[in-house]
């Protein structure tokens, strides 16, 4: 069993990284790999507990990338396997600041036009570190302002005039980074995105042509057909495929851990 997608409290998941990998430890998987949202500091704990298991830990994280700003639009990016990690610090510790920075400014946004609402509300909406500005409509909905749908159409859509610009991190950043870290990037659950059959086709081979490496073609929600089409992508382009569960909860309804045909080909890629 493999699972190369998984998150821990470090970002939005409910375990502790050690308690991640304990629980990968009693799914028989013998090949893990971390992958927090923007964050990778919970992988020098797991990496200590997995080696102490017994079980080979691949270093990793899923950085979300810019593919249309003006309709905010992005896809999930996996690295893996990194030999250096200051860049990626840099990067990850800025990131945090812009994303507090920015809740910070609709929360000053929110009190000037009524919605009193503080920055520990926010915080108190997740267990774990990864705070995000999706957290603005969840706390308005909460607070029973407005329903989710409808508070994330009025902060979050760039069409808004309550819309607050961010600063987004294209592709071509987000690959470059990982492959200056010495990582492998690996286009994430490709079933989620918006492109489909040939449209999706093409956007891979683009993708390939700025360094993506590898491709997420055993994934928990991927039907048959899906895994099929997603191969045959990874033979067309040369990818890496890999296998990920995405677990986040034990409440999640998701298998942690896949068992999937070339195991070993895949593991022995990251020896
Ligand atoms: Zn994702
Ligand atoms: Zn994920």
């Amino acid at each position: 069993m493999i699972d190369l997608h998984v998150h821990s409290l470090c970002s939005d998941g409910d375990f502790s990284p050690s308690d991640v990998v304990k629980k990968a430890k009693q799914e028989n998987i013998s090949v893990l790999s971390l992958t927090d949202h923007d964050s990778i500091s919970g992988i020098f704990e797991a990496n200590e507990i997995a080696t102490t298991l017994g079980m080979k830990f691949i270093s990793g994280v899923e950085l979300e990338a810019s593919t249309d700003i003006s309709r905010s639009r992005y896809i999930h990016i996996l690295g893996y396997n990194f030999s250096r990690y200051d860049l990626l610090e840099e990067y990850l510790k800025n990131l945090k600041n812009e994303r507090i920075s920015l809740i910070k400014q609709y929360i000053n946004l929110l009190n000037e036009l009524g919605y009193y609402s503080t920055f520990d509300e926010v915080s108190a909406l997740t267990p774990g570190e990864h705070l995000t500005v999706y957290h603005i409509p969840k706390l308005l909905s909460e607070k029973g302002f407005f329903d989710f749908r409808t508070a994330k159409r009025l902060f979050l859509n760039p069409d808004s005039k309550y819309y607050i610009p961010r600063r987004f991190y294209n592709e071509d950043f987000i690959i470059n980074l990982i492959l200056n870290s010495g990582g492998i990037p690996v286009l994430a659950h490709p079933c989620r995105l918006r492109q489909k059959g040939n449209e999706l086709d093409k956007y891979v081979g683009s993708l390939c042509l700025k360094g993506l490496k590898g491709i997420e073609v055993y994934y928990s929600l991927h039907s048959e057909k899906e895994v099929k089409f997603y191969k045959s992508l990874a033979e067309k382009y040369h990818l890496l495929m890999t296998a990920g569960s995405d677990w986040h909860s034990p409440n999640d309804n998701i298998q942690m851990g896949l068992s999937i045909p070339l195991e070993n080909d895949l593991v022995s890629h990251f020896l």
